[in-house]
């Protein structure tokens, strides 16, 4: 097992905000590792250097924590694409590679499950074992690697989270469990946001909340009452597009026309790094813990984030300057004039 980070993730929190970034499968499927639809992460394995490149961005971009690329990495999903016999390789690889990188700077390495698609409500007995299973193999061969805690994301149901932070706390390590929120108030099984949120907290969870699916718009007014719910931590892992009331989730997002532009023309809707920026302070000022970002996430976005919590990060060397830009700098002709005159000798 590699050398922990010297800090772990809730003692930080006791002191500071954590800084996430998620996005790997949205950002790999644009750069040409992942195949949009199934979403499966065989970067992991096919093309591990892109993988750990984009960990690095993430890293230098001021991220506090490398997420082991297995969102999607399980059983079910694996299956669809044909490469079951690559589950346990996968996993480990994912969590190796984000050991490594965590520690070229000092970041946490979280285990990542999430959402099964075997979980059925209306046969809940079976399909929690199955679902168990699924969970207890990927985050056993995570614990081997090596991991600081884990993020249970993108619950459609309650009562699958909750079988995902059993198996967590069974392995004695930290657990966050966030909520899908793809229906305007309910899980899929029926439980307010709110209260499936203090219900996850009741049970244990170290920090619970929100990812994936809504803006920053119509995510913070949710999360906001998370906080005033529970005492555990709160986490926003919003996906950095403009929904609005009326088109409250990514699925939503319609354009002028009517043409949905879920999940591969989103880019109509994207936010600005400014926008993003100005969420993770509205996060912070609302006594959210774990701001981060989803789907959509790339790392001029975090580094615009943790910029705006007050950090300077290893890329903000390279932060804008845009009063040295040629066009539309200050003073662009004296400065022209200067240097010709330097130069004319
Ligand atoms: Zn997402």
């Amino acid at each position: 097992m590699p050398a922990r980070s010297s800090r772990g993730l809730l003692e930080r929190l006791k002191t500071d905000v954590v800084v996430g970034a998620e996005g790997y499968v949205f950002e790999l499927e644009r750069r040409g590792y992942i195949k949009a639809g199934p979403y499966v992460p065989e970067v992991v394995l096919d093309f591990p250097d892109a993988l750990r490149e984009l960990h690095r961005e993430f890293l230098r971009a001021g991220a506090d924590v490398m997420v082991a690329l297995t969102y999607y990495a399980h059983r079910q999903k694996l299956k669809t694409v044909g490469r079951e016999n690559d589950l346990e390789a996968l996993n480990r690889q994912a969590v190796r590679l984000a050991n490594e990188v965590a520690r070229e700077g000092d970041a946490l390495v979280a285990g990542d499950i999430c959402n099964t698609w075997a979980y059925d409500p209306k046969d809940k007995a079976t399909s929690s074992k199955v679902v168990r299973r699924m969970y207890e193999e990927q985050l056993s061969w995570a614990a081997e690697e090596g991991i600081d805690f884990v993020i249970a994301e993108t619950n459609d149901y309650l009562g699958e989270s909750l079988i995902a932070l059993q198996v967590i706390k069974e392995l004695g390590l930290p657990a966050m469990v966030t909520l899908a929120s793809t229906r305007p108030h309910q899980t899929w099984d029926g439980y307010d946001y709110v209260d499936a949120c203090k219900i996850l907290a009741d049970n244990g969870a170290d920090i619970v909340g929100l990812n994936c699916d809504r803006g920053p718009a119509t995510m913070l007014p949710i999360v906001e009452q998370v906080r005033s719910r529970v005492s555990v931590y709160v986490a926003a892992q919003p996906v950095p597009y403009k929904t609005a009331p009326e088109m409250p989730t990514f699925e939503s997002l319609k354009t002028d026309d009517g043409t949905r532009v879920f999940p591969i023309a989103l880019e109509p809707f994207l936010c600005t790094r400014f926008e993003m920026a100005a969420y993770a302070a509205r996060a912070k000022a609302l006594g959210v813990n774990y701001i981060g970002i989803c789907c959509g996430g790339s790392p001029h976005y975090v580094r615009a984030m943790a910029e705006a919590l007050g950090r300077t990060v290893p890329a903000s060397r390279y932060s804008p300057a845009i009063e040295l830009h040629p066009m539309i700098g200050a003073r662009v002709e004296e400065k022209e004039k200067q240097f010709i005159a330097d130069w004319k000798g």
